[in-house]
């Protein structure tokens, strides 16, 4: 059996099994064989689950008895911090190396009752703090376009899976852009739902009040089509939101908002003469675009680095050698912590543990926590001014196209900046997308750059709709 995996989409699939063209095996084999054949190299699976061809099974009863969805046969990766029962979640840390989930995430139980497959975990910068995945326990992914540079993070592996066709979608979480800062470097569609939209139940927190799962896809609208699935209000997770209020929307054509002064500094030329370009496809298919300002919007990347840092270390003190995972041997219970975090966490970890009791501390709290919460105060408000006037704004999603493994690796400022045009969103809790815009060509390779539409609060249907429109532009 011979299946064009890279042109396919979710209707596609849903089509061919329903019309017995072939079946979820026949699928599933074919994705097991790419992973087979590029894995190795590219790193974007830490594990293929040993029980895939049970789920494909089961996936093709429900074709049998009438119950199929359209999400039933289609082959998701994982990434490693969302919880799968009786399945390994190491968030690719080595102080979860052998934990096993003892339930499952809750977008896990959806996407088990739709029928889906889920293929395997993928690879990530631990606890989600990167954007290169080079802060793995377990080695860097490559990018299927250059495999000496990075595939973006922290949800490198999930976007190099679904770019290298190692399952047809895939899931991630975005604390400030770690699923479309990726999928800009990939070439593939990533989405941050708005905050609250779809259950964190599961997911392994890292920042909770910024914390989201997103969606991972070749175009949008398969990732709409996920997204559909996992969202929905949950009674394990209290911030989340119910789907009722995503009915009964007034539409027109929406006008897209330039933050001129905040995309000058620090962008690749390439980035912005891509840029301008995107601007007049969008112009001349009759949409309006009008400048806008917003102001604070620059202290997002410093505000974030206090306010996560802080989440960071409240978030991560579950991890102690007693209750999960790692567990180093030692005479005294507090020589037990110590040891244990001190060997399983890596070096960023570690970083923003200290970082966040830091600016958590007494006497330190409102210099730099409580501060930073105001400059979020002051984000949120640009963004809602700005959406008085319009209902998308445009940015690149990156400075640059994917850098070199190893190339930023010394330089945290230029790490942390990557998230200066995707973090907003995340502060803000506003809905965002990262759309593939066209390539650069640099050492002989195709490089994929990536455009960033931010929506007003659960207006994800802007998103869809521009991004529907904009496939058929590039
Ligand atoms: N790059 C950001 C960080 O390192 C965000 C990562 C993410 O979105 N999970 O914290």
């Amino acid at each position: 059996m011979n299946i064009d995996l890279k042109n396919l989409t979710i209707e596609k699939v849903h089509e061919s099994l329903k019309n017995s063209e072939y079946t979820v095996t026949d699928l599933v084999n074919e994705y097991l064989k790419v992973i087979k054949e590029k894995n190795k190299e590219i790193n974007a699976y830490l594990e293929v689950y040993d029980d895939v061809l049970i789920q494909a099974k089961k996936a093709e009863e429900m074709f049998k008895n009438g119950t199929a969805t359209l999400m039933t046969g289609i082959p998701i990766a994982i990434k490693d911090n969302i919880l799968f029962e009786g399945h390994i979640a190491s968030a690719s840390s080595k102080i979860l190396e052998n934990y096993t989930a003892t339930y499952d995430a809750t977008v896990i139980k959806k996407l088990k009752n739709a029928g889906a497959v889920i293929i395997g975990r993928t690879n990530m910068d631990e606890f989600a703090m990167g954007v290169s995945t080079e802060n793995s326990a377990y080695g860097v992914t490559k990018n299927p376009y250059d495999t000496k540079r990075v595939p973006g993070g922290s949800s490198g592996g999930s976007c190099a899976c679904v770019a290298m066709n190692g399952a047809l979608v895939a899931l991630g979480s975005d604390t400030a852009g770690s699923c479309r800062q990726p999928a800009s470097f990939c070439g593939v569609v990533g989405l941050k739902p708005t905050y609250g939209s779809v259950s964190r139940y599961g997911l392994i927190a890292m920042g909770s009040s910024l914390d989201v799962i997103g969606a991972i896809g070749k175009n949008i609208s398969d990732v709409q089509i996920v997204f559909d699935f996992i969202k929905g209000q949950d009674k394990m997770d209290s911030t989340s939101i119910s789907s009722e209020f995503y009915k009964k929307k007034i539409f027109t054509k929406p006008v897209i908002g330039i933050p001129r002064d905040f995309i000058k500094e620090g962008v690749d030329d390439r980035i912005l003469v891509n840029f301008e370009e995107t601007i007049e496809k969008l112009k001349s298919a009759g949409y309006l675009i009008k400048d806008i300002e917003l102001p604070y919007v620059k202290y997002a990347v410093p505000a974030y680095y206090i306010i996560t840092p802080a989440e960071i270390s409240a978030n991560l003190a579950r991890f102690d050698g007693i209750r999960y995972g790692l567990s180093e041997k030692a005479d005294k219970l507090f020589d037990v912590y110590t040891k244990s975090r001190g060997k399983g966490f890596g070096k960023e970890v570690r970083r923003r543990i200290l970082l966040g009791t830091y600016v958590l501390s007494h006497g330190y709290h409102d210099a730099y926590y409580n501060k930073a919460n105001a400059v979020r105060k002051l984000i949120i408000n640009d963004y809602n001014k700005a959406f008085e006037q319009v209902d998308l704004i445009l940015t690149p999603t990156t400075t640059g196209p994917a850098f070199k493994i190893g190339e930023k690796i010394n330089d945290l400022v230029k790490m942390y900046l990557e998230d200066i045009f995707t973090s907003p969103a995340n502060m803000a809790g506003f809905p965002a997308v990262s759309i593939p815009s066209g390539f650069v060509e640099e050492d002989g390779k195709k490089l994929p750059l990536g455009i960033h539409f931010t929506a007003p609060f659960l207006r994800e249907d802007i998103l869809f709709t521009i991004g529907k429109d904009f496939e058929k532009l590039v």
